[in-house]
């Protein structure tokens, strides 16, 4: 059961145990954001529904959770940040718990009866972790991925022999883990005895750490070494894991030898990952690098017709068209931005038009943008904040004070501009798109606790908004 599977299952249950309007005003929006250990983090979106969850709904909840799966110790609640550019599926599904018992329940047995736009379920392959949705065939090519696609593709048509090792890399929700994850399911489609794994390097550290706690390193490494074709997401994990680093550079290298094919993705270049040991750097490097980029117009539009297609809905030019020119910087955010105005038409009951998608994604399209404010004048107002000067903020400041007001203007330009995290370090004196993404990624990791962070995020904002 997939983590929105579990929640749909639970958000039946606990309609049934309290008051529709307590339902609704509770745990509309929500979701699972993660679950570890027993440990169930739930998303909400805002500090009320964070409360009452908590404390007045925790018991209920665990029950719920626990008659699915007994392993649930305790939740925790997180808020997401309202105006956050995260379109996640999450929220969309949860258009559905609000429209009833009957519907909800549905589509946590999968029981596609009036939400037939939601696909079927992902299929994951125990053995392989391959996910039978990521296919060449629903991968739509344009300028962005033309390369990487054709790249993936010469591999998959020639295991070993292509390009070795193959390295993708790219920003987040730009398809890299599609485009690898279609290679595996091609080979096995071809052949299913080849053996394929799909692991991110996350996990891949994980298990090498508990195979060195439970003395299986030789049973690890044998298993490893036995691949067809090995397929590490998200290398740019690896960076400062210098044990991870020597065991995989072991690893790639008896693969290699043996002709194997390794394919491995990452959000930049072996180059700018930090602390790569130098020998597995130039080991990535000495197959074939391509990269991913942003999706023009054009691109984003097919990728969108695509996807309704496959949803078995179809959408007016018009519409495509508008949440194409709204949502441009990642493909994950598209995909989701299409099922809430999908799922609002259907709560409407009305086709859906570029007046149900305005309104749908109204909250989520840049307000600065809609009220013409430019990223200029949000640097000047946190700088003005923390009370530095502006080329401090922009370019040399060090202090951590400064440092801290970078990092809180990259996050809001991006937020309430949609700006592209390359153009978001070009604002800050030419500073590289990782900067950019990782000072987000940091804010926006420390708003979840970080309270006294949370009102200065909110002031900042009163303030930028108020001319
Ligand atoms: P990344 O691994 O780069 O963060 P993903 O591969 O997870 O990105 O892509 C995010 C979502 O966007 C996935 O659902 C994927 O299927 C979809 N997607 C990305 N690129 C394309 C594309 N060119 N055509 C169709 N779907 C795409
Ligand atoms: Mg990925």
């Amino acid at each position: 059961m997939t983590n929105d599977e579990l929640w749909q299952a639970v958000l039946g249950e606990i309609e049934l145990s309290i008051s529709r309007a307590n339902f609704i005003t509770w745990f509309k929006n929500t979701s699972i954001v993660s679950s570890d250990n027993g440990v169930i983090i739930i998303g909400v979106p805002n500090g009320f529904a964070k409360e009452w969850l908590e404390n007045k709904y925790n018991t209920y909840i665990i029950k719920a959770l626990r008659s699915f799966n007994q392993d649930v110790k305790e939740i925790k609640c997180i808020i997401n940040i309202s105006n956050s550019q995260d379109f996640g599926l999450n929220k969309v599904k949860n258009v559905d718990a609000v429209k009833g018992p009957l519907i909800s329940r549905n589509y946590a047995q999968n029981i596609t009866k009036e939400g037939k736009f939601y696909s079927q379920p992902d299929q994951i392959g125990k053995e392989n972790n391959l996910n039978n949705r990521y296919q060449f065939e629903n991968f739509i090519v344009g300028e962005n991925n033309e390369l990487a696609r054709a790249a993936c593709y010469a591999v998959s048509q020639n295991l070993g022999k292509a390009y070795n090792p193959l390295f993708i890399y790219g920003g987040v929700g730009l398809g890299k883990t599609h485009l690898l994850q279609s290679i595996g399911n091609e080979i096995i489609k071809k052949d299913p005895k080849k053996r394929v794994l799909y692991i991110t390097a996350e996990r891949f550290a994980g298990e090498l750490v508990d195979s060195i706690k439970n003395q299986k390193v030789s049973q690890f490494k044998d298993y490893y070494q036995n691949i067809d074709l090995l397929i590490i997401d998200d290398v740019q994990f690896l960076s400062g894991k210098e044990k991870t680093q020597h065991e995989f550079f072991h690893i790639f290298n008896a693969l290699y030898q043996l002709n194997k094919q390794i394919v491995l993705s990452s959000d930049r270049l072996p180059k700018a990952i930090p602390t790569l040991e130098e020998r597995l750097r130039s080991r990535f490097e000495g197959g074939m690098i391509a990269d991913v980029g942003a999706p023009d117009l054009e691109t984003r539009m097919a990728i969108l017709r695509s996807k309704s297609a496959e949803k078995d809905i179809s959408l007016e030019d018009a519409v495509i068209r508008f949440i194409a020119e709204n949502v441009k910087n990642n493909i994950r955010e598209l995909e989701g931005a299409l099922n809430k105005v999908i799922a609002c038409s259907e709560l409407e009951g009305k086709n859906p038009s570029p007046e149900i998608a305005r309104k749908a994604l109204s909250e989520f399209i840049s307000s600065g943008k809609r009220k013409g404010v430019h990223a200029q004048y949000i640097i000047e107002i946190v700088a003005n904040f923390y009370n530095i000067s502006i080329p401090e903020i922009i370019e040399k400041g060090r202090r951590k004070e400064v440092a801290l007001a970078r990092q809180v203007a990259m996050y809001l330009i991006r937020n309430e501009l949609n700006a592209s995290y390359p153009s978001v370090g070009e604002k800050f004196g030419g500073r590289d798109h990782t900067t950019a993404l990782h000072a987000h990624e940091k804010i926006s990791r420390e708003l979840e606790n970080d309270e006294k962070l949370k009102e200065t995020i909110i002031a900042i904002k009163e303030k930028i908004y108020s001319v």
